[in-house]
């Protein structure tokens, strides 16, 4: 800004500045904060009566585009019809974009159609000007017609097929293409990751570097949240090397996508150190994914810290700030600071509660037993209580051997989402925990008549940089099947051994008690560990990363071996992390 305010009192200095001179202040300020003074330089000229050229009008266009002066850019048109400069191909793309980016295709295939000497990137301009206006039919129709097409245009379309979630599309014209270049593989990363590909996009970040293709900013912020998804450690610390080796400047985007992926790796400790290195430019986004991630590493007590870290550094709370603070105090138990925190939330910080604030304080009381406050909180919350809090509250029930609220949250959550198998089996436990195996049976019939399924588990480990996967079905697919089937035996006799006896109660099916058992025996976080202490070192730490909750029986499981196989195992589930240690948990049983 300073050297075009110098520039300007420069040209203020000059008698009669000529064409060159006012196109260059138009230039200059076209790309500022101050767009508004092309316009007005432009207006000087004419009135001077200096002569416009065709150097002159891209720019006062672009300025035109930039303010939105629809009725402006439409006069200063006129005049370049009037002049003849509206031939020039240059002064065709920049009204094109004009009117493509002022809510006016119709303008734009006008002078797209009566256009002379188009070049690629008029066309380029259309196609993108389509998309604009999601006629992705018509901008496929155009791209299929240009007869010189760079890389620019195929990355266009690609977006354009991205932005509408359609990655079939996407993915054909991205192996197609004759040349790609960063901007394509980041496009299809961050298109993966929008639609909850992790997998994929993960694959073709690898695929990325097998083709040595280096990635950019753009790149790593679009890949790190799959990392962080498939809890793929060694890819994400790959990144971070590549970040520190080429000199990558951790700003706020950056960075906190960085410290995310290690919270979501189960490296909390790392994640920390990167916070603490971008803390001079952290905004309320930061801070919220740093209270997030201890949150669900357990760290009640330190997310609360950071919480007023963040207020002493001026940063106000908002919405997702709360949500973070109370699940916060839900995973730690930390119940009076969980209601005190609600409590200041609108009083203090002007926060409204929505249903997730109340959410939590449901939860929250729920566990702690103290079903009455809930209830009243459920009856006076200014919203209907949705799926979700009656399944907590179905689930705290459960916990607290509460059956007959039990039973009542189990008929409302099951009302309002009946598909979700999770109610049937947080119902079916419970009465299985009271001995009351009718009831058991009844809901598993309420379940095949309403053909509800559960959803299959699914555990990972990542070794080596490949991510494993391992599903109720077993390990039937996976190479070192026989020597997995070995260790999960071996596991199971050390932990009969130590008086450990499965615990059958959270099976639904109607099955024999040996099928029960060895149903137990393969969840697939059973034989994920199982694969992981065959592939690893004594003493390495193991991490899994599971889809659905660990069920009580598991949970007990990797206590146990956490101490007879001297392992630390990190396990995080949907909800939470598990740090397994010394045959204790860091939920302390409560999750
Ligand atoms: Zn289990
Ligand atoms: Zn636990």
């Amino acid at each position: 800004m300073g050297n075009l305010d110098y520039s300007e009192s420069i040209f203020n200095g000059i008698e009669n500045p000529n064409t060159f001179m006012y196109n260059a202040m138009i230039k200059g300020f076209s790309g500022s904060q101050k767009p508004e003074k092309s316009i007005g330089f432009f207006y000087k000229m004419l009135e001077n009566g200096v002569k416009t050229d065709k150097f002159t009008y891209p720019f006062v266009f672009k300025a035109c585009t930039l303010l939105s002066a629809i009725e402006e850019g439409k006069q200063i048109h006129g005049r370049t019809v009037k002049s003849g400069l509206n031939s020039d191909v240059y002064v065709q793309n920049s009204l094109m974009h004009f009117y493509a980016n002022g809510e006016n295709l119709g303008d734009a295939c006008k002078v797209f159609d009566t256009g002379s000497g188009l070049n690629v990137s008029s066309w380029n301009t259309m196609v993108s000007g389509y998309l604009k206006f999601d006629e992705i039919e018509s901008a496929r129709q155009l791209f299929d017609e240009m007869l010189e097409r760079d890389v620019v245009s195929w990355n266009c379309m690609m977006d354009g097929y991205v932005k509408i979630g359609d990655m079939g599309h996407a993915c054909r014209l991205f192996n197609d293409m004759p040349k790609r270049n960063v901007v394509s593989w980041s496009t299809m990363i961050s298109g993966y990751v929008q639609n909850s590909d992790y997998k994929e996009a993960l694959n073709l970040f690898r695929r990325m570097q097998i083709e040595r293709v280096n990635p950019n900013r753009i790149t790593l912020v679009s890949v790190l949240p799959a990392i962080g998804h498939i809890g793929a450690l060694c890819q994400g610390e790959w990144v971070h090397g590549y970040i520190d080796k080429h000199n990558m400047e951790l700003d706020c985007v950056l960075g906190s996508a960085l410290a995310d992926m290690y919270s979501r790796c189960g490296k909390i400790r790392d994640a920390l150190c990167i916070y603490e290195r971008i803390v001079h430019v952290s905004n309320c986004i930061t801070w919220n994914a740093m209270i997030q991630g201890l949150a669900m590493h357990g760290q009640g007590i330190d997310a609360l810290k950071a919480f007023s870290r963040m207020q002493s550094l001026g940063i106000a709370p908002d919405h997702d700030t709360f949500v973070g603070v109370l699940s916060a105090c839900n995973h730690a138990g930390l119940v009076e600071e969980g209601l005190k925190y609600f409590s200041l939330m609108k009083e203090k910080y002007n926060v409204m509660p929505g249903i997730k604030h109340y959410g939590c304080l449901i939860d929250l009381l729920g566990r702690a037993g103290r079903f009455d406050e809930a209830l009243d909180v459920i009856h006076n919350m200014p919203m209907d209580a949705d799926a979700v809090i009656w399944g907590s509250l179905l689930g705290s029930c459960r916990n607290n051997h509460n059956i007959e609220l039990g039973e009542y949250a189990a008929k409302k959550s099951m009302e309002l989402d009946p598909k979700d198998s999770g109610f049937y089996v947080l119902l079916s436990n419970m009465y299985a925990d009271a001995g009351r195996w009718g009831d058991v049976e009844r809901v598993r019939k309420d379940m095949n008549k309403r053909r509800v399924k559960k959803m299959p588990g699914c555990s990972s480990v990542e070794l080596n940089g490949v991510v494993h996967e391992f599903t109720i079905k077993g390990s039937s697919h996976h190479p070192q099947k026989e020597d997995i089937a070995n260790m999960l035996d071996e596991i199971e006799g050390r932990l009969r051994s130590v008086g450990y006896v499965p615990q059958t109660s959270e099976v639904l099916l109607n099955m024999k008690e040996e099928e029960k058992e060895a149903a137990l025996y393969r969840h697939s976080e059973r034989v994920a560990l199982a694969f992981a202490l065959i592939s690893t070192g004594p003493g390495t730490p193991i991490r899994i990363v599971k889809n659905l909750r660990v069920c009580e029986d598991c949970h007990w499981v990797l206590k146990l071996v956490s101490s007879l196989y001297e392992r630390e195992i990190l396990v995080r589930d949907q909800n939470r992390f598990h740090c397994f240690k010394n045959g204790s948990c860091s939920c302390l049983d409560y999750w």
